[in-house]
């Protein structure tokens, strides 16, 4: 499932190719990724419209439109918006909506699974996107201080796993990214969030924004589905240390790595850098 540094790595490539260009033509084929719009509102916002900008919270993006609505979307597991210069490529077997932007070319949102959504609100009406609506702090800004995450953690006893994947405290962080901070920190994926000393908050939080830092580096980490806005793979997949390696040797010490199911996901981690 893409992450943050996943759906960054996509706005950033779509940025240069489909802001102002004027959307000449909508077509949806399969309608159950809009979410409470019908298909022929949403064709008549967006016709004739443009996009000014692309914004990202968390792992959703936002589409500004020159109309004043945003559409807002979310790649889920296998979503993927592409870009296509040349328009007589065929479409994906799994393309659910194609925006043509006339002699630019075309966004093509595909999706194999159709767990991808799209809403389409007045600028900044996020009530009915509980997702978006309730997300927490951007741990790439800068708000993402050493102590707002002190706070977050503070008194809490639930597994620190399951913290860093909640949404509502921090966006955009999942499965591998989690993984991967809590490796490069020591910390073993099943310790109660208030049980972190205050190194080890310390060494987490840098943990997160490096790794975060890193995977945008890298285009993100292409496992199976993913593609930046280009069609292409991520690299990160290439640098990850920890995450899908159960049974290999520890980068740092050479132990066994093992995986659990910490908070619902498969969790790596190396029984010895990381100590119950
Ligand atoms: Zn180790």
């Amino acid at each position: 499932m893409p992450e943050l540094p996943e759906v960054e790595t996509v706005r950033r490539s779509l940025e240069p190719v489909i802001l102002h260009q004027p959307i000449k033509r909508v077509d949806v084929h399969y309608e159950r990724i809009l979410q409470h719009v019908s298909v022929q509102d949403f064709r008549d916002l967006l016709t004739g419209n443009q996009f000014l900008q692309i914004s990202r919270r968390g792992k959703y993006l936002i589409f500004s439109l020159e109309n004043d609505w945003e559409l807002v979307a979310h790649l889920r597991m296998t979503g993927r918006l592409i870009f296509v210069s040349d328009t007589q490529i065929p479409l994906e077997k799994h393309t659910s909506v194609v925006f043509d932007l006339g002699s630019a070319g075309a966004l093509r949102f595909e999706d194999v699974r159709k767990f991808a959504t799209i809403d389409l609100v007045p600028k900044g009406d996020y009530e009915q996107i509980k997702g978006l609506h309730t997300l927490g702090v951007e741990p790439l800004s800068p708000e993402f201080s050493l102590s707002v995450f002190q706070e977050l953690l503070e008194g809490r006893s639930t597994k620190i796993k399951g913290l860093l994947l909640d949404q509502t405290k921090i966006a955009g962080l999942g499965n591998i990214y989690a993984d991967e901070s809590l490796f490069m920190a020591g910390i073993h994926p099943e310790r109660p969030a208030c049980s972190l000393t205050s190194q080890e908050q310390q060494l987490l939080h840098s943990a997160i924004r490096e790794v975060l830092t890193l995977a945008i580096e890298n285009q993100g980490t292409t496992l199976r589905d993913y593609r930046t806005g280009y069609g292409l793979e991520g690299s990160f997949q290439n640098k990850l240390l920890i995450y899908g390696k159960k049974g290999e040797e520890c980068p740092r010490c050479k132990a066994k790595l093992e995986h659990r199911k910490v908070a619902g996901r498969t969790s790596h981690f190396c029984p010895s850098c990381q100590r119950e």
